[in-house]
C-alpha cells in the first residue's frame, strides 16, 4: 500500500508556483490574492488566515477583507465589487459559508469570472462542464494532481465518486470522465440517496470518498489494490480529546487499498496549493505575461 503524501506534492507545486510569481513579478505584475471573510465561524477564520500565510510563502501578496457578519448583505455585494474594479487584485475567494440572510449564489455570481479562483462562478462551472475550465476548482484540481503524483491514470478505469457537492463531487466526477490528461475514467457518482453504495465502491478503482461523513469507507467496499482518495474531514471526539478524520476508515482501508491519501496530509494541502496556482493563472491572464505553471 503506497500513502499519497499530499503535503510533499502539494510542496512542489508552491515551489513552481513561487517561480511564478517571481516571473510576474519581474514583468511588473504584483500577483494579489483577495480574501473575504463574512463570519464569525473559527473554523473559516482558520482557512482564511491559513490562505493568507500560504501567500506570504510563495511571496505573493495577499489582502484581507472582514464583513461585519451580521452588515447587510449590500456590503458584502459593494466589498465584491470593489475587488473586481481594482486592477492590482487578481484573485477573489469568498470564504463560504456566508450568513443566511446573504444569498451564495449571488455572491458566486457577483465575483468576476476572470478573477474567481475557487472556480464557483456559473459561467466557470459551465466551462469545466463543457471541458473548457480556465480555473479548475482546487479541490478536484488537487485531487487530480495527487492521482498522477501516485501514478494513477484515470483512463479507462472505474471511477466512483461519493458525494455531489457542487465544490467537490460534481466537479470532481466532471474531471474524472472528461476528456484529456486526469480524465476518460468511467464515472459513477454516489450521494445519500444512492441504494447499496457499496456495490458500487467495490467495482471502483478509484474512489473519491467526498460526503462528510465520518470513516464511513471501510475495507469492505473497497475492492483489492483500488486507489482511495479521501476528501473528508470531520471533527470527532476520541478517547475525550478532539481530532480530524476523513471519510475513510484509514487504518481498516489501508490494508487493501493499492494507495490511500491520509487525514490529514492528504487532500487538503492540495487544495490550498491549487488556491495559490490558480491566482497566478489569473494575473498571468489578465496582464499577458507568460508563466510555466507548474
Ligand atoms: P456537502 O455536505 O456539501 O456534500 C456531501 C455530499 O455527500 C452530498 O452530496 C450528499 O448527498 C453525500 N452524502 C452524504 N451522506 C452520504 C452517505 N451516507 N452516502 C453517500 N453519500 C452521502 O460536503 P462537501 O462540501 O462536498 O464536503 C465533503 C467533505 O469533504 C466534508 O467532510 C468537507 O469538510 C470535506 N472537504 C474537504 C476539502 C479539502 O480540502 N480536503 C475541501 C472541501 C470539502
Amino acid at each position: 500500500m503506497t500513502d499519497i503524501d499530499g503535503n510533499a506534492v502539494a510542496a512542489e507545486i508552491r515551489s513552481g508556483v513561487a517561480d511564478c510569481v517571481d516571473t510576474l513579478t519581474d514583468a511588473g505584475v504584483e500577483p494579489a490574492l483577495a480574501t473575504v471573510l463574512m463570519s464569525d465561524d473559527p473554523a473559516s477564520e482558520t482557512y482564511v488566515s491559513m490562505k493568507q500565510n500560504d501567500c506570504e510563502e510563495v511571496g505573493m501578496r495577499g489582502i484581507h477583507v472582514d464583513v461585519d457578519d451580521d452588515a447587510p448583505a449590500e456590503e458584502l455585494y459593494d466589498t465584491i465589487d470593489e475587488l473586481n474594479d481594482d486592477p492590482e487584485v487578481h484573485g477573489i475567494l469568498v470564504q463560504l459559508p456566508v450568513p443566511d440572510h446573504v444569498d451564495t449564489q449571488r455572491v458566486l455570481r457577483a465575483i468576476d469570472p476572470a478573477k474567481d479562483v475557487d472556480g464557483f462562478h456559473p459561467e466557470n462551472v459551465g466551462r469545466l462542464v463543457g471541458g473548457n475550465a480556465r480555473f479548475k476548482p482546487c479541490t478536484p484540481h488537487g485531487i487530480q494532481r495527487l492521482l498522477a503524483a501516485a501514478d494513477v491514470d484515470p483512463e479507462g478505469k472505474e471511477a466512483v465518486v461519493v458525494g455531489r457537492s457542487d465544490i467537490v463531487g460534481k466537479p470532481i466526477a466532471n474531471l474524472l470522465f472528461g476528456r484529456g490528461e486526469g480524465g476518460n475514467a468511467t464515472t459513477t457518482v454516489c450521494h445519500s440517496r444512492t441504494e447499496n453504495l457499496a456495490e458500487h465502491t467495490r467495482r471502483a478503482d478509484i474512489v473519491v470518498a467526498a460526503a462528510g461523513v465520518p470513516e464511513m469507507i471501510t475495507a469492505d467496499m473497497v475492492s483489492e489494490g483500488a486507489t482511495v482518495i479521501d476528501v473528508g474531514i470531520n471533527r470527532v471526539e476520541r478517547d475525550g480529546e478532539s481530532t480530524l478524520v476523513g471519510d475513510v476508515d484509514y487504518d481498516d482501508v489501508a490494508g487493501k487499498a493499492g494507495a490511500i491519501t491520509p487525514v490529514p496530509g492528504g487532500v487538503g494541502p492540495m487544495t490550498r496549493a491549487m488556491l495559490l496556482y490558480n491566482t497566478v493563472k489569473a494575473a498571468s491572464e489578465q496582464h499577458d505575461v507568460d508563466i510555466d505553471l507548474p
